[in-house]
């Protein structure tokens, strides 16, 4: 990954460096599929004469394209939203542009995870179309952390050290007011799996807890955010009985 991009102009894919990356062979693959515009998008498929219509089949606003189905569409930014990867969407036109910005501003680390949830979001996309399957922005994502985390285990990286540390201010616990539950979720990130547990309890302190594993999740508001999930499934079911 020595080998940065050097102008901000088009200049192609270095593909040196997509065949440097630290990620699976259908991965890799995936991004030369990509970059190469061979993935059946609808444009694509217009493009060599099958009869489809253009338009994205999740958002149904844009026509897709490569560029429309793994970063700009509504249902690919809510994932990226979810990472420190990419933020900014920039106006770039073409998923070779947005590859090049992406090579020549984030770490090898960022541009290996980049890599996995191009994947996961495109299988997503082939899910809803073929099979009717919707998953949530954090599924989606846990599957791509889940596949990058495969890798590490086999080449056995550090994990820990991007993770910041912050102190945070002491709280006293307080009962919630009557007729209203007080949840509290916490997350603990370990090699794999993590974990998270939750605890909630009425002005009377009757309590309800529970937990449970976090597979391929090193990132803690995501493992937190599976938490908040699991009390919420609780809180119906408690509400259904
Ligand atoms: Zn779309």
């Amino acid at each position: 990954m020595k080998n940065r991009v050097q102008s901000q102009a088009t200049v192609g894919v270095n593909w040196q460096q997509v065949w440097e990356l630290n990620i699976l062979a259908k991965v890799r693959n995936f991004i030369w599929r990509s970059l190469t515009n061979s993935l059946p998008t609808m444009k694509a498929l217009q493009h060599r004469q099958v009869e489809v219509p253009e338009w994205c089949p999740l958002c149904h606003s844009e026509p897709e394209d490569g560029l429309h189905a793994l970063v700009s569409c509504p249902a690919a930014r809510c994932i990226w939203c979810l990472t420190s990867i990419w933020k900014q969407y920039g106006s770039v036109d073409t998923l070779e542009d947005w590859w090049n910005n992406l090579i020549r501003t984030r770490t090898p680390s960022d541009i290996e995870m980049a890599a996995v949830v191009l994947w996961s979001i495109w299988h997503n996309r082939n899910e809803v179309v073929w099979n009717g399957k919707c998953r949530s922005a954090i599924q989606i994502l846990s599957s791509a952390l889940d596949f990058k985390s495969q890798l590490r285990l086999t080449n056995q990286r550090a994990i820990h050290s991007h993770i910041p540390q912050r102190q945070q201010p002491f709280q006293l616990w307080s009962r919630p007011p009557e007729s209203h539950l007080k949840c509290n979720v916490d997350a603990a990130l370990f090699l794999d799996p993590s974990s998270y547990g939750f605890w909630m309890r009425d002005k009377k302190f009757k309590w309800w807890r529970s937990g449970g594993n976090a597979w391929g999740i090193q990132n803690p508001t995501i493992a937190k955010a599976l938490g908040i999930r699991e009390a919420l499934c609780c809180i119906k079911d408690l509400r259904e009985k």
